[in-house]
């Protein structure tokens, strides 16, 4: 049993006992973990404000290296959520990323890149930098770029051609993870399709350089949502729970 430092994300915080709970942390060097927190619930807990949802903090832990929990032994908060007061969008973007960062990774499987664009992205939808929808699907197409779940957008997926039609309607295969050709497209089912200026939305965000946009048009809001939540979900397996409340967020 080793005692760890880095720096971690609250995912979840569940009541364990009177005076204790069990956090899932994101954390920076050791990916996932879930800790016990002894005392987290006392009125004078040795943890603080820290262990809220969204808090970025530096913690320590004793790193169990069999099944059970790890303990964590000290949590200092670095930064709050404050968005959540003035702005509902924002939170439930940011709650949404927890979630998705919560399904989409494992125990113990560090990526640090991940973390550091899931700190980067909490941070923005904190501070009103951009448009909370473009925030979130710059996160989404990172992320599953990070963790190599990328769509393929600018090739079919099926053949390797180019798109070479770039004012069409564009048809997305969610088995396939990607956009089709005409010839392969045929016979596949749960294929969507999108608007050429949705396709344009998505191919710019799926970049990963600064010259990024950090809005949306508004044309192409809808259905790259839309596209984005029905891949996630087919890779999932399931539709996260906090879906519903970003599709109407701006
Ligand atoms: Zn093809």
């Amino acid at each position: 049993m080793s005692s760890e430092k880095t720096t971690a994300i609250v995912l979840r915080v569940v009541d364990f006992s009177e005076t204790s709970s069990v956090v899932t942390l994101m954390t920076r060097d050791f990916g996932k973990i879930t800790a016990l927190a002894k005392g987290a619930r006392r009125r004078k807990s040795p943890f603080e404000a820290a262990l809220d949802v969204l808090a970025i903090c530096r913690v320590v832990f004793l790193h169990k290296k069999s099944q059970s929990l790890d303990l964590l032994t000290e949590a200092k908060l670095e930064r709050r959520f404050r968005a959540a007061s003035v702005d509902l969008g924002r939170l439930y973007a940011a709650y949404y990323i927890v979630e998705l960062l919560a399904a989409l990774t494992d125990e113990d499987d560090p990526h640090v890149p991940l973390f550091d664009l899931a700190e980067d992205t909490i941070i923005r939808l904190d501070s009103g930098t951009g448009s909370p929808y473009a925030t979130l699907l710059r996160f989404e197409m990172h992320a599953l770029s990070i963790l190599g779940h990328s769509p393929m957008l600018t090739h079919c997926v099926g053949c390797a051609r180019p798109r070479n039609q770039p004012d069409q309607r564009v048809s997305f295969g969610l088995n396939e993870g990607g956009i089709l050709c005409r010839s392969c497209r045929k016979g596949k089912t749960n294929v969507v399709g999108l608007s050429s200026d949705s396709w344009k939305t998505m191919v710019q965000f799926a970049q990963a350089d600064d010259q990024e946009p950090t809005t949306i048009a508004d044309s192409c809001q809808a259905e790259t949502r839309s596209i984005m939540n029905q891949y996630l979900s087919h890779l999932l397996g399931y539709r996260p729970r906090l879906q519903k409340y970003i599709t109407k967020i701006r």
